[in-house]
Parts: C-alpha cells; structure tokens; sequence
C-alpha cells in the first residue's frame, strides 16, 4: 500500500502530514511525498526522507505511485487516473459541494474529514477541532495586533490602562478556544451561544455566558447548532446589539454545516460600536457573521475594522500542521486496519463522499442534494 502526500496550495503553507507521520505509518504503507510539501510549515524534504519517505518531484508522480492520495485542501482535477484511488483530505464538502464532481470516476473513492462523526473514537481523527482550536487563538492575537487598545488591565506611572471587553459569538471549539486566549491575556469576555450546553463551558473558562430565550436545539444534529428562526434571530439581535457597544473586539465563530453562516452582528451593530473596535469574522468562508465581512479582506466601517480571514489556521502552519498530521495519520491506520479486516465501521461511512465513482454520503445527499 502507498500513500501519497500532496503540496498544498502556496497560500495554505500546511502539511497534511509531518516527518512524524511518516515514521507512525511506515509499519502498514510506504510513503511518497512531493518535493517542497512541508516547506512553509517547517519540514524540509530531508526531514521526510530521514523519517522514511521518498520524496517525489510532481503531484503527478505522487498520484502514479499512491493507492491513498492525502491532500488536507488540495482537489485533484487532471486526467482520469487508471485504477483505483483513494482520496482523503478536508474538503468542506457540504459547503462546498461542486468539488465531489472532480471524484465521480470508476476506481475513485473520497473521504471528507470535515464529515467526521463528534464521538469518543473519532476525536483523534477530528481535523475540523484541531484547525478551528488554532483559529480561534489565532483570532484573539490578530484581534489584539489590530486594536487601538491595549487587552490586559496595565498600571503604570502614566496610569492605569483597563482590561479590554471581548465578545465572542459561538462557543464552539473555536469560540471556545478564542475565549480561553483572551482570557489569558487578561481580557473580560462575554460569550453567546445558541447551544444551552455551551453555558457551562463558558462559564468554566471564566467568561459569561449571555443568555437569549427560545434558542432552538435538535438532538438529532448530533451536538451542532440548527439553522434558528427569523424571530429567534431577531431576539439574539436585540440582546446583543447593547452588549456589541461595548465591545473593544468581537469575534464570531457561529456556524451551521452546510448551511449559510447566521448573521449575528449587522450593519447597525457596527454603526453604534466603539471607534477603535476590531472585529474578526471566523465564519467568512461560509458567509460570515458580519452583515459587512469581505472573506480575506479588510473592511473599515467608521472606525471599526472587520476582518474576515478564511485561512487563518495557516498563521502558525508547524503547530496546525502538527495536529492534523496527527488527525490524518490516526484516520489512516484506522482505515488500513478496517481494511485489512473487510470491516467498515461508522467513522469511514460517515467520512466516505464518493466511492468507485458513485456519491454514497446520506449526509451530503440530504444537505448538499444538487451537486449529486
Ligand atoms: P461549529 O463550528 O459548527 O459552530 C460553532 C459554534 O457556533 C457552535 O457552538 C454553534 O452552536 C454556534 N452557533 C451556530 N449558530 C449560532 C447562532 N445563530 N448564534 C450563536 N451561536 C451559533 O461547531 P463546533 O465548534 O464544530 O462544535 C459543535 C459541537 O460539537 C460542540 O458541541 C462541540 O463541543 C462538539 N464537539 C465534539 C467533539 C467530539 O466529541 N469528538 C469534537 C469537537 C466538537
């Protein structure tokens, strides 16, 4: 068995697997890696050949030679391959879904990470935890890099400087994460969710949670947020609006899979904020959560500046390369073992979009039904 590691996007200066990767999967697969592939993360070519690896010059040689093509955000779209394939990377494919079309060839099958089911078993596998935890600290620095104001509480001979007020939308990973970073530059932060269990974690991370009546919860999503109502949207807006004019920096990470981002902060909202105030906008990539986001590009409104990163993860691409190598290389020897045993648990059925050219994923079907 060969897998095949792809170089990234330039911009994305990730490595889906690391020399240490290497060095776990060599029992079960040889190893082939295209040249330059962790070179913006910090993993030189002969990193990977001391771990094992043969270092190959093209993606193309890296298709030729693997049975597992591994590319975190990398879409094979060339000729038709002869044999089979099996592509595995994070595809976002339920927001994403004309990228599934590029796989529909006999021999090819295609496993999307951000599909992974949120159970005790997959959390090793869990790539989407591991780039939205970097994010969200990611954003708390940018955030602060951009702000007029300092976060801490500091006292000096020239006085006393008080400690900035975050506001943080979602308290998911991200969120979560985001809240946890804050704090520990010495910030004061609110939190809002929409998930009544995300009270607790927020508390526990000494931030306070802000409380909206009538959010609507579905067990059936497995953990995630449900698209809410307009009158549940418009009472989150009410409650906020007064807390986002207080706010030194916002930082919204609300999501729903396969769905349009929810608007939590308006036009209106960034009309009454603070000048000076820094607003960054995790969920861009999916709309955003500021009615006034531009993906990757930074808009001043007045003097409140909205940043709208999509890939901010690849800020610190050693340490997120790090993680998901770990996620990657722990979803390939569970998927060499079921394998070896012709078993086919949850995790690859749920992970599984395309195979041998047919779209298989119910998921993907029910949210993401035209690209089918
Ligand atoms: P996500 O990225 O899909 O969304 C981010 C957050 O936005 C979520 O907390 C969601 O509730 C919130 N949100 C959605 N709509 C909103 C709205 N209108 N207003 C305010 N907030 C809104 O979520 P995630 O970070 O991937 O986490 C989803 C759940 O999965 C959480 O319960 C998390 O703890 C859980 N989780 C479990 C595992 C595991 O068990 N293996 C791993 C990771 C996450």
């Amino acid at each position: 068995m060969n897998i095949g590691v792809l170089k990234e996007r330039a911009h994305r200066r990730l490595v889906s697997l690391t020399p240490a990767g290497v060095v776990r999967l060599r029992a079960q697969a040889e190893v082939l890696v295209q040249q330059g592939a962790g070179a913006a993360a910090g993993f030189s070519d002969q990193a990977y050949r001391d771990a094992g690896a043969l270092v190959v010059e093209s993606p193309e040689a890296v298709l030729q030679g693997a049975d597992i093509v591994l590319g975190h955000d990398s879409h094979y779209t060339g000729e038709p391959l002869k044999g089979e394939r099996t592509f595995v990377g994070f595809f976002n494919v339920l927001n994403e879904p004309a990228i599934v079309a590029n796989y529909t060839r006999p021999g090819i099958t295609l496993h999307s990470l951000d599909l992974m089911p949120r159970t005790t078993l997959a959390q090793a596998m869990d790539v989407l935890s591991s780039v939205a935890s970097i994010s969200g600290y990611q954003a708390v620095l940018l955030a602060a890099e951009r702000s007029l104001a300092t976060v801490p509480m500091i006292t000096s001979a020239g006085g006393t400087l008080r400690p900035a007020r975050f506001l943080i939308m979602g308290a998911g990973v991200a969120g979560l994460q985001a809240i946890a970073t804050a704090r520990r530059l010495g910030a004061v932060v609110k939190a809002y969710d929409v998930r009544s269990a995300a009270k607790d974690e927020v508390e526990s991370l000494g931030a306070e949670f802000i409380e909206v009546d009538g959010a609507q919860e579905d067990r059936k999503a497995g953990g995630y947020a449900v698209e809410q109502s307009a009158d549940q949207l418009e009472r989150a807006r009410v409650r906020i609006q007064q807390e986002a004019s207080e706010a030194d920096i916002i930082i919204t990470t609300a999501r729903i899979p396969g769905r349009r981002a929810p608007v939590l902060i308006t036009r209106e909202m960034v009309g009454i904020m603070k000048a000076g105030a820094v607003i960054v906008d995790l969920a861009a990539a999916t709309g955003g959560n500021c009615e006034l986001s531009e993906a990757d590009h930074t808009v001043m409104h007045g003097e409140v500046t909205i940043l709208a990163p999509t890939s901010i993860e690849c800020g610190c691409a050693h340490s997120t390369s790090f993680l998901i190598s770990n996620n990657y290389t722990a979803f390939l020897l569970h998927l060499l073992s079921q394998r070896a045993e012709q078993r086919e648990d949850e995790i690859l059925k749920a992970t599984r979009v395309v195979a041998d050219g047919t779209v298989v994923n119910e998921r993907f079907l029910a949210l993401a039904p035209v690209a089918a």
